[in-house]
């Protein structure tokens, strides 16, 4: 029969609310879709032209497992520019997306009853994959009073003999908040003193607004550094999910376990990927800005028109992009026979009756909150906007 490690996890909430709305719009219904958190652009021109040079070039073959000394120095490179760390080759792993990067260092790091401690609201692939590799995640609500942010205190209240890591995500999926530099360095200051690695997910870095500047944890010196291994990739910054590009920097003896567990898994990231990542890495950024603009202005339509509705409230994100209100004013509440009692049951209900397809908070760990990713086109926001609205003001 199956293992048991399987009977511990569920999958992706978020890929499988994407696989219900297209398949409902596959059948002819007009489903709109706020489900998947991936941007609607197109990967950049010169990304695309880089990958078909690498085929016409025959560059087609496995590579290092870890991926190509090329990409490696763009990795390298960029992490010096942008984020003031410096990494060796030996310190960085290219793997088949961040999450998968996540997975390996799950693998390399976590021993059976280690605690992993996630601040909640967390992107849902976080526990699972802590309990696929026989770990506990140890959850720490945050408040929306607070930005969402771990407050340092509560961290340090949570770690007992048996933490192994904490996961930090800013800007965070589902909420969107970001860390500012005082909290950053005051969990940097608790995980140095306590000896507790810091997994530093940043794939949403580009996605700032409002002047809110992204820093990494592992920029506050060696002590910081030598305790965190930071993941990247290139699916937000450059419209390249399907592309499965990600990475991963850290201390020497951690990225080698993890190429040691690629190499028995998956062998290196797709060849020509890895070309059309170093194409994105070392070309023109300006795409990004566009992208980042875009989402900006459909961030402030989206978030004014969930605030304008009765019963409703979102805190303004200054990352990636999600929006995540709460909606547990309408508890309680009901439509016929339907009574609203949970996100997953306001979800369906929008799904169901509205077509508006959107991810339950409790799949994120809090189940006051629902995700609308406003990845998707301004039109599509103001349709859903009035979805969501009649659909909200017929629960009494
Ligand atoms: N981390 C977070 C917070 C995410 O939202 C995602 C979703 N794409 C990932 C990691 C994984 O990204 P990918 O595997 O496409 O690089
Ligand atoms: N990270 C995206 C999301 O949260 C993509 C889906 C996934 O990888 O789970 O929607």
């Amino acid at each position: 029969m199956l293992s048991e490690r399987t009977q511990r996890i569920k999958p992706s909430a978020t890929l499988a609310i994407d696989a219900k709305a297209k398949s409902m719009k596959a059948q002819g219904i007009d489903v709109l879709n706020f489900g998947l958190g991936e941007p609607d652009f197109d990967t950049p021109e010169h990304v695309k032209e880089a990958a078909i040079k690498a085929i016409k070039d025959g560059f087609t073959k496995y590579t290092a497992v870890g991926g190509i000394d090329e990409l490696k120095d763009a990795i390298i490179r960029k992490l010096s520019v942008d984020n003031n760390i410096a990494y060796a080759k030996e310190e960085v792993i290219v793997s088949c997306g961040a999450k998968h990067s996540l997975y390996n260092i799950a693998q390399a790091l976590f021993n059976p009853g280690d605690e992993i401690i996630i601040p909640a609201p967390y992107w849902v692939s976080y526990p699972d994959q802590a309990l696929l590799n026989d770990a506990v995640p140890v959850f720490i609500p945050t408040d929306e009073a607070e930005n969402f942010m771990l407050r340092p205190d509560e961290f340090e209240s949570k770690i007992t003999g048996r933490t192994k890591a904490l996961i930090l995500n800013s800007p965070s999926n589902p909420t969107g908040s970001s860390y500012d530099e005082k909290a950053l360095v005051a969990i940097a200051e608790i995980a140095v003193r306590r000896n507790i690695f810091v997994i530093s997910d940043e794939i949403y870095e580009k996605l700032v607004y409002d002047g809110t500047r992204h820093i990494s944890i592992a920029s506050f010196g060696g002590e910081i550094k030598k305790r965190t291994i930071v993941v990247n990739g290139l699916s937000k910054s450059h419209a390249m999910t399907g592309w499965r590009i990600g990475y991963a920097a850290g201390p020497k003896d951690i990225i080698k376990a993890m190429t040691g567990i690629q190499s028995q898994s998956t062998s290196n990231p797709t060849s020509i990927a890895q070309k059309a990542a170093v194409a994105a890495l070392t070309g023109p950024q300006d795409y990004t800005s566009v992208m980042r603009a875009e989402f900006d202005r459909r961030r402030k339509t989206l978030v004014d028109g969930l605030n304008a509705i009765e019963g409703v409230s979102c805190l303004k994100p200054s990352g990636a992009f999600y929006a995540f209100p709460n909606v547990s004013r309408f508890y309680g509440r009901s439509v016929g026979a339907r009574r609203i009692d949970s996100s997953l049951d306001m979800a369906t209900y929008l799904l169901e009756e509205a077509h508006v397809a959107l991810v339950h908070g409790e799949a994120f760990g809090d189940d006051r909150y629902i995700r609308i990713s406003y990845a998707t086109s301004m039109d599509i926001i103001e349709q859903g906007l009035d979805r969501i609205k009649e659909a909200l003001s017929k629960l009494k």
